[in-house]
């Protein structure tokens, strides 16, 4: 099998898995409770709460939440900002955000709030000024995302959280991290970002635990109440096995970080030349630059994206397409039509997402297949006049 969907979720460590091994088992006591027992589960769980802070960049461990995924992180900081804030009304975030902002934000629209969602332009970058015109003083929150997860693309949050704090400075700013967390550095201590949101299984952690970076003087309301856990912010005895995983994870994010940021690059650029090259109707959906390192999304005119995928399974590869299975019918990702990606390319779009562990041998047989794939489905295409022109135009 060949996995390049890594920003749908990516593989355990094997050593981050040895390290919980030992918390799923023997080392089973409530870390909260007074015998001696208790005292190793409780130690690794604040030695998890350091490394998280080194892998944030934070000041101190305070500053660092446990949560179950990156969806509560985003409604917890959401959540408990507007909870302490009921007299801001307004919002702004993008119409690139992941659902688990967005549909938050549809659920505030419906109590009354207005929000501003920031459009983006056919690279699918941020359009700052329209950010800029939309902030008042009575912004309670402005929203981006880190890194787009079906483009990779990434925004500048470090300048966004500045402005918006020299302006409108009682404004919080949230930023969903999930998909630049162990792809680009993260420092928060240098910015004016008040709150990071990440999620563990997207960097070689389990599904099931998430965290969250919140500034020391932002204040939140818990998103569940009950026992004193995470500083009386997130009740429920904790998860010990998972927040070690997730703190081993994020120490092996921080020493691969050069491998992620050279290597990897080196192989989403090749699979992206090779295909662009040998793909007559293939087009790179977004600029070259300013993305993260494993991520490319790739625009397969006139074939429809569940076919390409379908095929690329039978040969054991594993991708994703943008688009989203709605009540039986394919909508096109919210993401690429924001873009205004063209709809010749908008139903054959396919993301690829590497990670470090994504061979070299992985690569030449994705380069290897594409084109044959690509042959057969072009031949069943409806739109075969279409493929005509653009063969033409092309010079193939
Ligand atoms: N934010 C982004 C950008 C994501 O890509 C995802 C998951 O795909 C999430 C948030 C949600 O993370 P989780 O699945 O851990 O809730």
């Amino acid at each position: 099998m060949i996995y390049l969907d890594n920003n749908a979720t990516t593989a355990i460590d094997k050593t981050v898995l040895e390290d919980m091994l030992p918390y799923l088992s023997g080392e089973y006591a409530n870390p909260s409770s007074m015998y001696d027992f208790a005292k190793k589960p409780a130690a690794a769980i604040r030695e998890a709460r350091a490394k998280m802070r080194d892998f944030f960049g934070a000041k101190d461990e305070k500053e660092i939440f446990f949560t179950s995924c990156g969806s509560e992180s985003a409604n917890m900081a959401i959540k408990g900002v507007l909870n302490c804030n009921k007299e801001k009304r307004h919002i702004i975030t993008t119409k690139v955000e992941h659902p688990c902002v967005l549909n938050t934000y549809k659920y505030y629209e419906k109590q009354g709030y207005e929000i501003d969602y920031i459009g983006v332009n056919a690279q699918g970058e941020l359009n700052f000024e329209e950010l800029k015109e939309k902030l008042r003083k009575d912004t309670a929150l402005v929203s981006v995302m880190w890194a787009n997860n079906e483009t990779g693309v990434i925004h500048p949050v470090e300048e966004i959280a500045e402005y918006v704090k020299s302006h409108s400075p009682e404004t919080r700013v949230y930023v969903d991290g999930v998909q630049a967390a162990g792809k680009i550095p993260i420092n928060v201590k240098e910015t004016q970002i008040d709150m990071v949101g990440v999620s563990g299984h997207k960097f070689h952690a389990p599904k099931g635990i998430g965290a969250l970076y919140v500034k020391p003087d932002v204040r939140l309301t818990p998103l569940v109440n009950g026992g004193h856990q995470e500083r009386g912010m997130r009740a429920g005895t904790e998860n010990v096995p998972y927040i070690v995983g997730i703190g081993k994870a994020a120490e092996l994010a921080m020493e691969n970080m050069n491998h992620e940021l050279t290597e990897v690059k080196r192989l989403r650029d090749k699979l992206e030349a090779g295909i662009l090259k040998s793909v007559f109707n293939a087009r790179l959906n977004t600029g070259i630059s300013n993305r993260v390192p494993n991520t490319t999304n790739i625009g397969f005119e006139y074939v429809e994206g569940e076919l390409i995928l379908l095929h690329l399974s039978d040969i054991g590869i594993c991708a994703s397409s943008g688009s989203a299975c709605t009540s039986g019918s394919l909508e096109p990702s919210h993401v690429l039509r924001a873009m205004g990606i063209p709809f010749t390319a908008l139903h054959g779009s396919i993301r690829f997402s590497l990670s470090r562990f994504t061979t070299e041998k992985d690569i030449d047989f994705v380069i290897k297949n594409i084109p044959v794939i690509m042959d057969k489905l072009t031949k069943i295409s409806p739109f075969q006049t279409e493929l005509e022109e653009l063969r033409k135009r092309k010079g193939v």
